[in-house]
């Protein structure tokens, strides 16, 4: 069965859309550890992300860095953390997280409870911001 993401991916699932091309996409976390925070995903579906063949794999760290630099020109933050992590959705993902101090990428804190308008308004800001 398509994970969650291929759904997002195929426009089945709606999402927050901040950068796509022909092999990768780039969307808001729909439970954000900090505002801003992005899931970067290779839209050919691999559970595990260390499962990517080269090509791909390093296609979607590219991928990622360019989505991160077009957050942290937008987002106020120190920097932008990464994470792995996986064990929710079994569909390769890199999260992008805005940072401020090491608690902002703490998964184990509160998500942020933003309303649609301002998923949105995010979305479009930072993806104005990616070259
Ligand atoms: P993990 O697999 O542990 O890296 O976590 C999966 C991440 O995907 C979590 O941070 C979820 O909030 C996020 N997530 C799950 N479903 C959606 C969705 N439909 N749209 C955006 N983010 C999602």
């Amino acid at each position: 069965m398509a994970s969650i993401f291929t759904k997002i991916v195929n426009g089945e699932i709606p999402s927050w859309k901040v950068a796509e091309d022909e092999n990768y996409y780039a969307f808001l976390d729909i439970n954000p550890l900090a505002e801003g925070h992005t899931l970067v995903i290779p839209k050919k579906e691999t559970d595990y992300i260390f499962d990517i063949e080269d090509k791909e794999y390093e296609g979607l760290w590219a991928f990622a860095r360019k989505v991160a630099i077009g957050i942290k020109a937008v987002v106020p933050c120190e920097r932008i953390g990464i994470a792995v992590i996986g064990l929710e959705v079994a569909h390769a993902h890199i999260h992008l997280v805005p940072l401020k101090t090491i608690y902002d990428i703490d998964f184990r804190k509160p998500k942020l409870k933003l309303k649609p308008e301002e998923f949105s308004g995010i979305a479009a800001r930072i993806s104005s911001a990616i070259k």
